[in-house]
């Protein structure tokens, strides 16, 4: 069998050219770092949890019309996806204060805000992507004014729906980070939600107790990351509610 060219590899994951144009496979890895890659390591089963879960949120989005850029799963580790440009920034909404924010301002983590607040930062790992403002994105000419309105609608939009979702379960969204990507048709160009959404990239708290069921896990050593992540998993009734003995994520189904 012919080897698929490989277009991209990230810190969790691998990005090969698709089947068909336009099309790319998005590969869920292991590894799992955090500040700028400073900290590292292997966490068996992190890759099959994430793809599922982004699978799971993404494809919800789909049903309320957030445009995105799932198209399939294809096995426990890849998913197929539409190609798109990436906006070169993350895109943060925040509904209580945690991490640089809390560092940033001095509130107390689990701070209610007064109102989501949305933040830029400008995806460059070499300067540790640094939070930027509208000002610094339109001079530099990363987004159109038009993108930034339709970027803060579709954050707006992920944000409420993943709340809803999360407190379903019982689980407080403090906060997350998306991508966007630009999708080119005809003489049309749209935006859509990219990359994936997971543990990994959102900020996850047990309602109840607090419990950190996020990649804060990770970060802050407290405890099994994939135990977290299944258990969100479990939850949302991406996993069995008695997952296997052996600790490994199952597919229902
Ligand atoms: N985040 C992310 N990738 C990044 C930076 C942040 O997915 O490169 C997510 C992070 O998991 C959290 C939210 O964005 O859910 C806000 O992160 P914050 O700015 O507080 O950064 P941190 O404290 O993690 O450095």
């Amino acid at each position: 069998m012919a080897r698929r060219k490989k277009i991209y590899e990230g810190k969790a994951k691998t990005l090969f050219e698709g089947p068909e144009p336009g099309t790319i496979v998005q590969y869920f890895k292991d590894d799992a770092t955090a500040f700028n890659a400073e900290k590292k390591d292997v966490i068996d089963g992190k890759g099959v949890l994430n793809n599922l879960l982004s699978e799971f949120f993404m494809n919800g989005l789909t049903q309320i019309g957030v445009p995105n850029h799932f198209l399939r799963r294809l096995n426990m580790r890849e998913q197929l996806v539409r190609s798109c440009e990436i906006v070169p920034l993350e895109v943060i909404v925040r509904n209580f204060a945690a991490g640089s924010m809390s560092k940033r301002l001095g509130i107390e983590e689990g701070t209610q805000l007064p109102r989501p607040i949305v933040e830029y930062c400008y995806k460059d790992d070499a300067l540790g992507d640094p939070l930027v403002t509208e000002e610094h994105i339109a001079a530099f000419g990363w987004a159109s004014q038009q993108d930034m309105d339709d970027i803060l609608s579709l954050a707006l939009r992920v944000n409420d729906f993943l709340s809803g979702v999360m407190l379903a379960v019982g689980i407080r969204l403090v906060d997350f980070k998306i991508e966007i990507g630009r999708i080119y048709e005809g003489d049309f160009m749209r935006l859509i939600v990219a990359d994936e959404i997971s543990p990994d990239s959102c900020r996850l708290w047990d309602i109840e107790t607090g419990q950190k069921l996020d990649k804060d896990v990770f970060r802050r050593d407290l405890g099994s990351l994939t135990d977290a992540y299944s258990e969100v998993a479990r939850r949302l009734g991406v996993l069995p509610n008695n997952p296997p003995t052996s600790g490994k994520p199952t597919l229902v189904n």
